[in-house]
């Protein structure tokens, strides 16, 4: 079987020299399915698929993507690393990634629109403010005017995170939409079919994916490069950009973090503030910390990141691999391999647990960088499959219990440091499976899934709730 592939619908309309508008008014339909249709967000029904196959004088064929092979086909696993490295504005996947992708499908579509307005409901409206929502939809439809509005008291909504799109000319509305943020940066359009995006690895424990990569004398990153489109160095590319330039701008950001509570912005005091006697291990400290510390101010700051694997734990990996290209040289190539390997076993705890502070506490999301940024560094080291595996292991065992209690909702008490400590925990967990791997008793796969049968015991109060631990003592 093959899906409808939305390049393959704009790259046909554009051969025909036809504009959204054009073709919707040729299917009696509005251009702004047209763009859905083209973004991937819902897909044409047979009857209009045959209509553009007569108006674009195509075969039915012409529609269907090719990179569904029999191999992804029969695949039931885990999905693209595509969709676990997601690029976008932080502090939160659902609260500002969500609204953020919303905003440009909406634009996108409603290229006449000269003014937005923007209505929050449920979650969005009661702690949007808190997560800079409004900030970060304002910023993406500028230099548009938009109107944000809360409305925590609305509760006939279709989804906890609704808002409702609003497009003007004018000052006359001329478009409308309903979208839901349903979590992970993904949204969803009232009425509309989302497209699942598939399931391309076959393999989901980390031993059958070892056992693969022994038999075919592969790397990690070799082994995701024969499952994944030929599309995913460009995009891992794109990734190692947007880290590398988090890490710059949080290196020159001062001031206070928003949100009201009156966190300094400490990256760049981090990074300069070397003592005359300091030792090598001391440096090493300081740097890491400094770059975990860039990238999880830029996030709480509202700025463009890339979950690895979520906003709140979105320091780690590039701490550890920004540091280790500025001291050891590694190519930028490497690091993409490094990257990949990391993907890989963020992928298996997605998969297999979460990787949600929400579902598991924060075990799940900064103990899952954590154990992404020790296989990184394992692979950057060159370390055998085995040793990899150990590293993860031991990054993520030594988080198990660890709850989210964000103070205020705000990602930056406990967050920020908590992605600095995690950065030198993957480190320290690459030297120790460097000279213990031979004597370990638990695998990769079982402290994956003890991890999620933690977080099912983890009481509710101590997941993203706000309502106990650090957050309930210090307010
Ligand atoms: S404490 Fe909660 S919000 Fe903060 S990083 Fe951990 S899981 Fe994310």
């Amino acid at each position: 079987m093959k899906k409808i592939e939305p390049q393959k619908i704009k790259s046909l309309r554009i051969r025909q020299g036809l504009s959204q508008q054009k073709l919707a008014r040729l299917l009696g339909i509005s251009d702004r399915a047209i763009s859905k249709w083209e973004l991937g967000y819902s897909q044409p029904s047979a009857d209009h698929l045959v209509a553009l196959a007569q108006i674009f004088g195509a075969n039915m064929e012409d529609f269907l993507s090719d990179v569904d092979t029999v191999k992804k086909e029969e695949a039931k696993g885990m999905k693209s690393l595509v969709e676990l490295f997601k690029i976008g504005r932080g502090p939160s996947s659902s609260h500002t990634m969500g609204p953020e992708r919303a905003c440009k499908v909406f634009m996108e579509q409603h290229p006449e629109a000269d003014e937005f307005q923007v209505i929050l409901y449920g979650s969005l409206a009661k702690t949007g403010k808190g997560h800079g929502t409004d900030q970060v939809i304002e910023k993406t439809l500028a230099p548009f005017p938009c109107e944000v509005v809360f409305d925590a008291m609305e509760t006939n909504i279709p989804h906890p995170n609704t808002m409702d799109m609003i497009g003007l000319k004018k000052g006359v509305e001329t478009a409308r939409a309903r979208v839901m943020s349903v979590g992970g940066g993904s949204i969803s359009f009232e009425n509309e079919s989302v497209i699942e995006s598939p399931e391309i690895y076959p393999e989901h424990t980390f031993s059958d994916i070892a056992a693969y990569c022994k038999k075919h004398s592969l790397r990690l990153w070799e082994y995701a490069a024969e499952r994944e489109n030929s599309d995913l160095w460009e995009y891992m590319d794109r990734v190692w950009s947007v880290m590398k330039r988090s890490v710059l701008c949080g290196l020159e950001d001062e001031g206070i973090l928003p949100g009201g509570l009156s966190v300094k912005k400490k990256a760049k005091a981090l990074f300069g503030s070397q003592h005359v006697d300091e030792s090598a291990e001391t440096r090493e400290n300081r740097m890491v910390c400094a770059f975990a510390f860039a990238v999880s101010e830029q996030n709480a700051s509202g700025e463009q990141i890339v979950t690895a694997p979520t906003c709140g734990a979105a320091g780690v990996l590039p701490a550890v691999l920004y540091y280790q290209q500025q001291k050891n040289k590694y190519s930028d190539r490497q690091i993409l391999q490094a990257l990949v390997t990391a993907g890989i076993v963020g992928n298996l705890i997605k998969t297999n647990a979460s990787i949600s502070g929400a579902e598991c506490g924060c075990q799940a999301e900064i103990g899952s960088a954590c154990a992404m940024a020790a296989a990184a560094l394992g692979e950057l080291f060159s370390l055998d499959i085995d040793k990899i595996e150990y590293a993860s292991e031991i990054a993520i065992e030594h988080h198990l219990g660890l709850t989210c209690d964000p103070i205020c909702g705000l990602v930056q008490i406990p967050c920020i440091e908590r992605n600095a400590v995690a950065a030198m925990r993957a480190i320290n967990a690459v030297s120790l499976a460097s000279f213990l791997w031979d004597s370990r008793k638990i695998s990769l796969d079982k402290v994956i899934k003890t991890m999620k049968e933690t977080g099912r015991d983890i009481s509710a109060s101590y997941k993203e709730t706000s309502e106990a631990g650090l957050a309930k003592i210090v307010f």
